[in-house]
């Protein structure tokens, strides 16, 4: 029996958007499937007050249509989530991708047939559609981790995880808030909800490196500037290791005289974006000697501007060097810990016993709130699979083959998963890529191998062992070159509310330009370690 559909795609979000739109074009049968009402992926589930780009807004764009860019128009430096939303779904009006997605269709499983060569995919209210290749667009951060309090499920006031957000207007003013979670996304939430809350807690685990985002409007004339620029923007972003507009200083911070380290960091922490972080020294992400003059700086900072010496100690990150977790960037985070409406409390000192009908109990008080706020994070890269049987030769459970940590080819096959893609998976240079960018590399370049097969009459593409292996090493042979691996983070699979998951390294660490320049050597040597038929 032949497959209704060449290919299949699981997600709506920028990734699935645009691998539907390539293989429609190229005249592959196609469908989509997305567990939300419409497209947009992380930016559809991500509702959360304060949410927001750090990116420029203009090297975040698709990049495929110069139409597109030009009648698109960002209305700040670093947009926030609605306006990322209306992009997303002005892109499914103007390429009519909804047409082939069924949204509100969550996948709960994607069977391998090896005799019919075919992937069979059934949804929650168990639709079932089948084809030759599968396509995951699952995104790295879409599976919540709502915390593993006990009595969670008992508070009666409202609650929400940052990731599920209401799509309905949520109001602070005059409540009692709690925020648990001071990753990025707690730093925006925290930011924007002490600004109407009537009393808001701030529940504290470790601390990060924030620094100041530097947003502000686009003016009409750089509206015109951007527009003429985008060809050098995507240059830029081709050639700098996350795809990022910022790119590391050749410079060495410990070859670098004090007054000279001070006068650029001084400057680099104002500037807008993550200059401080990516357009940092070159030693400062590899060297923990430099990594921790740049740490003293911007606890320096911080103490800086938290006038209070007490709350501004907590807050200060004191176990893991600056820039070896994402740095949250932020407008006035700091600032908020002076309000009269806002405590701080560090869970290692006070930690949360137990969450109870009217509030959270700690080991010293019980305190009462209207609303908790989980920010506490993701399952990351692993977690939106290991939500979906799947289920490869042999009966082989995806989920069981990456116990001990994913064994990847260019994080786009695993052994064992034949004709199974996946964009931005692990071991993908996506984990730390300014990510349309490294979408639109993994989508070209998962589109040209579809080409080749369909060219070749092959029906049948597996990631051979060896070559998974290889790979597999180099991943953790680059990020040994660097101080990512020195601290707990989402990016080394680390979640205090998943616990059985193992501590393994999750993204690419070599950079954007280097894991592209493999792929497409592997592509120009036939797809070389893949094996096909
Ligand atoms: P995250 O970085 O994993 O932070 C989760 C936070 O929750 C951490 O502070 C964690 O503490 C805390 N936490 C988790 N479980 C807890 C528990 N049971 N009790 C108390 N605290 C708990 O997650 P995120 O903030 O959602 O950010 C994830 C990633 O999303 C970012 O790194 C970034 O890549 C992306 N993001 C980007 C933007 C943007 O500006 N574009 C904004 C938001 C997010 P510990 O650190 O101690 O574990």
């Amino acid at each position: 029996m032949n497959n209704p559909y060449d290919v299949l795609i699981i997600g709506a979000g920028l990734s699935g958007m645009y691998q539907l739109k390539r293989m429609r074009d190229l005249g592959f049968r196609v469908h989509g499937f997305e567990a939300g009402s419409d497209v947009g992926g992380v930016w559809y589930w991500n509702r959360s007050p304060g949410a927001r780009f750090d990116s420029e807004s203009y090297s975040y764009g698709y990049s495929w249509s110069k139409e597109l860019l030009q009648e698109w128009n960002w209305s700040e430096h670093f947009a926030a989530q609605p306006e990322t939303l209306r992009y997303c779904q002005y892109v499914a009006d103007k390429f009519d991708l909804r047409h082939d997605f069924s949204f509100n269709s969550r996948i709960k499983s994607a069977i391998w047939d090896e005799t019919r060569r075919t992937w069979t995919l059934t949804t929650d209210d168990g639709t079932t559609a089948s084809s030759t290749w599968l396509i995951t667009c699952l995104g790295p951060l879409s599976a919540p981790t709502p915390p593993n309090i006990p009595g969670r499920d008992d508070f009666k006031g409202e609650a929400f995880h940052t990731a599920t957000w209401p799509h309905t207007p949520v109001t602070f003013a005059n409540k009692r808030v709690a925020v648990i979670g001071t990753g990025a996304t707690g730093v925006q939430t925290i930011t924007q909800v002490a600004k109407t809350a009537g009393h808001l807690t701030v529940f504290q685990r470790t601390p990060n490196y924030c620094a100041p985002l530097g947003n502000r409007p686009i003016t009409q004339e750089e509206q015109a500037r951007i527009k003429a620029s985008y060809d050098q923007f995507f240059a830029t972003c081709a050639a700098t290791t996350g795809s990022f507009l910022h790119t590391a200083d050749p410079r060495e911070a410990l070859k670098t005289s004090a007054e000279e380290r001070e006068a650029f960091w001084e400057q680099q922490y104002y500037a807008p974006g993550f200059g401080i972080w990516l357009g940092n020294f070159a030693d400062v992400g590899t060297n923990a000697e430099a990594n921790a003059l740049a740490s003293e700086f911007i606890r320096r900072k911080i103490r800086e501007r938290v006038k209070d010496p007490v709350i501004a100690e907590k807050l200060v990150p004191k176990n893991h060097g600056f820039g070896t977790r994402r740095v949250p960037l932020e407008s006035g985070y700091y600032e908020v810990f002076n309000q009269p409406n806002v405590e701080l409390i560090d869970i290692n000192k006070e930690p949360i016993q137990h969450i109870n009908p009217h509030g959270i109990q700690t080991n010293e008080r019980t305190l009462e709130f209207d609303m908790i706020i989980y920010a506490t994070g993701f399952d990351a890269v692993r977690g939106s699979f290991d939500r979906i049987r799947i289920e490869g030769t042999n009966g082989t459970l995806l989920q069981d083959a990456w116990s001990e940590g994913p064994t990847t080819l260019l994080g786009l096959q695993s052994p064992g998963f034949p004709n199974l893609f996946t964009i931005v998976g692990p071991h993908n240079a996506a984990g730390f890529c300014n990510i349309p960018r490294c979408i639109e590399q993994n989508v070209d370049w998962v589109t040209g191998f579809l080409i080749h097969a369909r060219t070749k009459g092959n029906t049948r593409i597996e990631a051979s062992t060896s070559a998974a292996e290889e790979w597999t090493r180099h991943v953790y042979d680059m990020v040994a070159l660097t101080l990512f691996a020195t601290t707990d983070s989402w990016f080394m699979g680390v979640n205090q509310n998943t616990p059985e998951k193992k501590r393994t390294f999750l993204a690419y660490a070599g950079g954007s330009p280097r894991y592209k320049k493999r792929c497409d050597a592997v592509a120009a040597d036939g797809y070389r370690g893949f094996i096909q038929n």
